[in-house]
């Protein structure tokens, strides 16, 4: 390389700068991306129809929504229980309670497939948050939110997507859980707390701490989880959510993206780590991926812990581009005969951070200026070297 360089005068220390860059940048993105070809099948999952769990979901009681601790949530569970019994009366059923602060809460998880060893986990949470602390009236701010995004969404995707994914069950290599979270929404945001003294994401602690009751670990083991979390709203774009494992969400963010959903699963993302149901399955040695959006900071869906957050601010095309990327994952990983298996990042070991979409364009944004330096300097050169060859030429002339 060095020879070479010397070899050619006309590169510069510029434009050598910008061809490592350019290099370096390429390189990364070849070793990021991952080697995925969606595999040809039909997918079923239908935005209507988790449109509907959405809207039944936040009308069981509008006094209290799905708060801990109120009619509201039960509501919400046994409607989960009717929807699963409707799929099939063979779908087991697991009902984990406990409390927090003395209020009784409780974990829904069903299991299909159990004659797989392999499990997969679909997740959501199910709760409402108790107040709504962000609203932008403050008069308001004590009053349940409908969570038609905060919590319905997901839960919606799950329910829609357990009626598909049962009529192609036998022909499935793993096992599904679909489980619902109780006291996830009531931590403290910027305008206080859902419930008085409760931290985030309560349920899911405590599903993963009593996780050896509800499997055989002697025979069966976990392949992933994925957590919903505002996924139906209307202009959906996900983030890269720092903690989930990086080789399971690009799997999901590549899938998206041949379906079609490059706006929902861009190339340039926003970056943030996000405290969610995800986090103690992560740390209990589970790949998991939070799929969420930029709830904090996003002109384009701001009703996140306001009363706005209902179903004027959700968009069934959303649900939709959700649940078939999901359905799309399952079939591309776990479809039987194997032969119809495709390429993935399966087991999904792989996690670094990504960097965030700022500082690519910083990056993208100094290589250009590299490259203009690297332009500019060979051009002067070039003209010097011309003008030298004049003078040469004419003093030739003379002589
Ligand atoms: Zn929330």
């Amino acid at each position: 390389m060095v020879a070479w360089l010397q070899n050619n005068p006309k590169i510069n220390i510029n434009s050598v700068g910008f061809i490592i860059f350019f290099l370096l940048t390429c390189g990364a993105i070849l070793i990021t991306a991952p080697n995925i070809q969606n595999s040809k099948i039909t997918l079923s999952f239908n935005g209507n129809e988790a449109l509907n769990h959405v809207s039944v979901q936040i009308s069981l009681n509008t006094t209290h929504y799905r708060t801990p601790g109120t009619k509201g949530r039960q509501d919400c569970a046994n409607y989960f229980v009717n929807e699963f019994q409707d799929i099939s009366l063979n779908i087991t059923q697991i009902f984990h309670n406990f409390s927090v602060n003395s209020i009784s809460c409780q974990n829904v998880l069903f299991k299909m497939n159990e004659n797989k060893n392999n499990i997969v986990i679909l997740a959501a949470h199910y709760d409402s948050r108790a107040k709504a602390t962000k609203d932008p009236d403050l008069n308001l701010r004590n009053n349940p939110i409908p969570g038609a995004n905060d919590g319905a969404s997901g839960c919606a995707v799950l329910l829609e997507l357990a009626e598909r994914l049962y009529q192609r069950l036998n022909t499935l290599g793993c096992q599904l859980w679909f489980l619902f979270f109780d006291a996830e929404d009531q931590g403290e945001d910027s305008g206080g707390y859902g419930l008085n003294g409760w931290d985030w994401c309560e349920g899911s602690n405590k599903f993963v701490e009593d996780l050896s009751l509800f499997y055989d670990s002697t025979e069966e083991t976990f392949e992933c989880m994925i957590l919903l979390d505002m996924v139906g709203g209307t202009n959906l774009q996900f983030i890269a959510e720092q903690y989930s494992t990086s080789s399971l969400l690009d799997e999901l963010f590549e899938i998206g993206r041949q379906l079609g959903y490059t706006y929902q699963f861009p190339l340039l993302r926003t970056s943030s780590s996000i405290t969610d149901d995800h986090i103690a399955f992560i740390d209990r040695g589970i790949p998991s991926a939070d799929l969420i959006i930029n709830f904090w900071d996003n002109p384009l869906w701001p009703y996140h812990h306001t009363l706005n957050d209902d179903i004027n601010s959700i968009s069934s095309y959303s649900l939709e581009v959700t649940g078939k990327t999901l359905e799309q994952f399952i079939y591309n990983n776990y479809l039987i005969p194997e032969s119809l298996k495709y390429s993935s990042n399966a087991p999904w070991l792989f996690d670094m951070n990504a960097m965030d979409s700022t500082i690519v364009i910083l990056l993208l944004v100094m290589g250009f200026i590299l490259a203009l330096l690297g332009l500019g300097s060979y051009l002067i050169k070039q003209r010097k070297d011309k003008k030298s060859q004049v003078q040469i030429d004419s003093s030739t002339k003379k002589a």
